[in-house]
């Protein structure tokens, strides 16, 4: 999935100008060295006739580029920029809390500059996130117990079929079914590999994939009916502390997660799975080793299968696992994450 990006001119500018609204909206390769950066970089700026635009570093590195060791483009800066941090702190403390472009303006902001970070980092409109989180919070209150009308006007809306409206559209079923359904939290997590998409229930993280992967929204659908629920992006307890232990992972401090995880699949799933964490960090197995270890060493295929199911990536090691002959085979991720991961935690293993 590729991103469309701005146009040349217009990232060239951004280019000269280190202008940070820009971080992570693309990245720059240069042809004469062979190296790429962000559009903040502080070396000496390219000219225009030597670069190469990308939206991704994943897709830097896949033109053969390498990336520069001023800027560290592979390295993620804080997911929230401090220009940003007032109004995130603000919207967090707020519920219910809407804002039109006129409000923005009043404390200092640009309603355009808002609007494409929100786009950028959460794939909608910041009006769109400030609904979803309303509604997410209605729902919340609804399956405690609340009466519907309260849960709306609560949520700052006064009428209740505009109410009843968005979050049907938000979630695919009625205010009232809801007590009946579970809500997944979802939020983008950014990574040195790119995005990743987490989802977390009541009960613990139940998802944690990279965001292009070709399967995502299938997972999500399978992962819906499978915890009769419905996905809607907000704000969630574990969030601060899936974040956390995933950038320690990522920097080599941390081998180990200790968050509840929610695994729902087949008895078959669920053992695979559990195997998957027995694999030390920094180690591999072979499909027909994980297959012995559960005592059906004939069931490489479903082994291979149900590795491939896991929803829950990095922190349910299935990179951990390879083929026979040492080669790496599948991965939903891609690849070169797979390798990346393992080169990762070679380099961190205790000895
Ligand atoms: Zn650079």
């Amino acid at each position: 999935m590729t991103r469309p990006l701005p146009d040349n001119a217009t990232m060239y500018t951004a280019l000269l100008r280190k202008d940070s609204t820009f971080e992570g909206i693309f990245v720059v390769g240069v042809t004469t060295t062979g190296i790429f950066c962000r559009p903040t970089c502080t070396a000496k700026k390219p000219k225009p006739e030597h670069v190469e635009f990308f939206s991704t570093p994943r897709e830097a590195l896949q033109h053969g580029y390498r990336p520069c060791k001023i800027c560290q483009p592979l390295s993620c800066k804080g997911e929230i920029p401090e220009w940003l941090q007032p109004l995130m702190a603000e919207v967090e403390a707020t519920p219910g809390i809407r804002l039109q472009d006129a409000e923005l303006r009043q404390r200092g902001l640009d309603p355009n500059r808002v609007r494409r970070w929100f786009r950028q980092h959460h794939g909608m409109t910041f009006q769109s996130y400030l609904r979803t989180l309303r509604i997410g919070r209605a729902f919340g209150r609804i399956r405690h117990g609340e009466q519907v009308g309260e849960a709306a006007f609560e949520s700052g809306y006064e009428s209740l079929s505009g109410f009843a409206e968005t979050f049907k559209n938000m979630t695919g079923f009625s205010p009232q079914q809801s007590r009946h359904r579970n809500l997944i939290t979802i939020t983008r997590i950014l990574t040195p590999l790119g995005p990743m998409l987490a989802g977390a229930t009541e009960q613990g993280i139940c998802l944690l994939e990279f965001i292009d992967r070709k399967m995502l929204e299938t997972q999500l659908k399978r992962l819906n009916t499978l915890l009769h629920a419905a996905c809607v992006p907000g704000t969630h307890a574990l969030f601060a502390a899936l974040d956390r232990q995933v950038q320690e992972y990522f920097a080599g401090t941390r081998t180990a997660f200790d968050l509840p995880l929610v695994v729902a699949g087949t008895p078959f799933q669920q053992a695979v799975w559990e195997g998957l964490r027995t694999i030390p960090y920094g180690t591999t197995r072979s499909y027909q080793e994980q297959a012995a270890l559960l005592g059906s060493p004939q069931a490489v295929r479903a082994v291979a299968r149900a590795n491939g199911d896991n929803r829950i990536a990095i922190l349910i090691p299935c990179h951990r696992v390879i083929g026979k002959n040492g080669k790496l085979t599948g991965y939903g991720g891609g690849l070169w994450r797979k390798e990346y991961l393992l080169n990762l935690e070679r380099g961190h293993r205790k000895q």
